[in-house]
């Protein structure tokens, strides 16, 4: 039987050591980082990503404001908030909250945000930087994984890694993490066209599945010893819940963990990942700015 993974105590350690690297700075005379984060609309799902992302930052010792606005704020609008942010010196990092409204083109916004505050490294600079294996921000999932393999002694060094999914949050972020120097993987990237996947995910020292299919990986596609990775997040009627519904991920771990060395759950593995990094991009950006 696999080994768990547990990204909630993974994740409460990396907050630590923000939070004493916060500490350290305040003790040297430097002011708290600061968090602009910027939400459009009253989508449940954002403000609710939102509010754990505030709450995140100050536990550790990160100040944050949302900047709430109207979903009719047009695109030209929110362009000029994020020009002001970006010139304001007191702000060391921007992270506006995706999905925007149909009306406003997500990229532009993305593209607007200074490189010098992208913590949520979605910016073009930023994903150059990561591809040529420059030292910044991290993409926050991606970054994630590498930190839940590394911190439970799994050997990337030579390991065939194989993500299902291509998507710019996920797949190929993760890709060049991945293939980086110091990580070192062999990487293969599956997506809806790959021909034979399970015979390719069969290969994998490391599994990864990104795809957002519950039970998708299923334990032929998955050599004994494998490490496993669980990015996805799915919801399945559950009558016996009361709200309905459970939240699975995108493999059969019922399955795949007798065959798995390691794997991660859902909710509870990749997931509380993702703040983390945010924060320690958030430290990053107040240390560089
Ligand atoms: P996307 O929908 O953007 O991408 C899904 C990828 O899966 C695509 O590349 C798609 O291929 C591929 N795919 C879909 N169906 C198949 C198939 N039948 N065979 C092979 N490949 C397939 O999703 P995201 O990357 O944004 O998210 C993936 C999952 O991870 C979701 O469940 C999401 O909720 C979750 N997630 C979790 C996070 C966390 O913090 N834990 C953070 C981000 C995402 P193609 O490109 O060819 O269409």
């Amino acid at each position: 039987m696999a080994h768990i993974i547990d990204g909630k105590a993974i994740s409460a350690r990396i907050r630590e050591e923000v939070k004493q690297a916060v500490a350290d700075r305040s003790a040297a005379g430097h002011r708290a980082p600061y968090l602009a984060v910027v939400l459009v609309g009253d989508d449940p799902a954002s403000a609710s990503y939102v509010r754990g992302k505030a709450k995140a930052s100050a536990e550790v010792g990160i100040e944050s404001d949302t900047l709430t606005y109207d979903v009719s704020i047009s695109e030209e609008e929110l362009l000029d908030v994020v020009h002001r942010l970006n010139s304001d010196d007191s702000v060391d990092g921007i992270l506006v909250q995706l999905p925007l409204p149909d009306h406003i083109d997500d990229r532009k916004v993305i593209d607007a945000i200074s490189p010098a505050k992208d913590v949520d490294c979605f910016h073009p600079a930023s994903v150059g930087n990561l591809v040529i294996g420059l030292d910044g921000f991290k993409p926050a999932t991606p970054a994630g994984i590498v930190e839940l393999l590394q911190r439970s002694g799994v050997q990337t060094s030579g390991a065939h890694c194989v993500i299902i999914g291509r998507s710019n949050i996920v797949g190929k972020p993760l890709a060049n993490l991945m293939l980086n120097k110091g990580v070192d993987a062999t990487v293969t990237v599956c997506h809806s066209r790959t021909k034979d996947l399970p015979a390719i995910a069969r290969q994998a020292d490391i599994l990864v599945a990104a795809i957002g299919r519950a039970n998708f990986v299923t334990a032929d596609m998955v050599k004994p010893g494998a490490v496993v990775i669980d990015v996805g997040i799915n919801r399945v009627e559950d009558a016996t819940r009361e709200r309905g519904y459970r939240l699975v991920g995108d493999v059969d771990f019922e399955a795949v963990a007798p065959i798995a060395s390691l794997i991660t759950p859902v909710p509870g593995g990749v997931g509380p990942m993702t703040i983390a990094v945010l924060l320690q991009n958030t430290l990053l950006a107040a240390s560089t700015s």
